[in-house]
């Protein structure tokens, strides 16, 4: 199987430049506004990770902390699918955005701890029914938490799994007021982004959400 990396939070709080965080500051492009969702409200910066397979590119996710349900797609994704597939809502509430380079913003995330994520080179194991590892990871196989699912890029490239975040994930808002200070991915269902390998754009991803 090849090889994966599991995704570790660490303790250390992220600072400006680092690639690999929960919260803290994007590395968007250059002079890049922060993503707003169609309610107007900024979106919160979730994480971002750099993917090797993607050649280092940074993969960012952003969610409206209002706007968090889940969206469903067809498997075959229609044309610009990151702006026009909106359920339930009337338009876009996340992105999943590949930068290369990328500049931090000018400030963090207001609204999340910002830590640091430490990536962990292993090796996947399937199971056999077909899955892969659990857990917080880049690359490999999904976990599946109901049967596989296929999506086909706009651009008719089969799309390919890249990075996968467990059921039931809370992000720890900051600041903290309780232990129940969180926030979820599409109302806590696993994510398994799913990318265009033939990078035909900078936002040809989809969250495909299981429970
Ligand atoms: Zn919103
Ligand atoms: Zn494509």
């Amino acid at each position: 199987m090849p090889g994966i990396h599991t995704i570790e939070i660490s303790a250390e709080p992220a600072v400006a430049g680092d690639r690999d965080t929960i919260g803290g500051w994007p590395l968007l492009a250059a002079g890049e506004p922060w993503p707003a969702c169609f309610c107007g409200k900024p979106m919160a910066f979730f994480f971002q990770v750099g993917v090797p397979a993607f050649g280092g590119d940074q993969l960012l996710v952003f969610q409206c902390p209002v706007h968090d349900d889940v969206t469903f797609g067809p498997p075959q994704l229609p044309d610009r699918y990151w702006d026009e597939v909106t359920e339930p809502y009337e338009g876009p509430f996340w992105r999943l955005l590949f930068r290369s380079g990328g500049t931090p913003s000018p400030g963090p995330e207001p609204l999340l701890e910002a830590r640091r994520l430490v990536l962990h080179p292993a090796e996947e194991t399937v199971d056999d029914t077909g899955r892969g590892l659990p857990g917080f990871k880049l690359g490999g196989v999904p976990s599946w938490a109901q049967s596989p699912e296929h999506y086909r890029c706009a651009c008719g490239t089969d799309m390919v799994f890249l990075c996968q975040v467990p059921e039931n994930y809370g992000f720890d808002l900051w600041p903290m007021r309780d232990r129940n200070d969180q926030v979820q991915l599409f109302l806590g269902n696993e994510l398994y982004v799913m990318a265009c390998p033939a990078r035909c754009h900078p936002e040809a991803a989809w969250p495909a959400l299981q429970n």
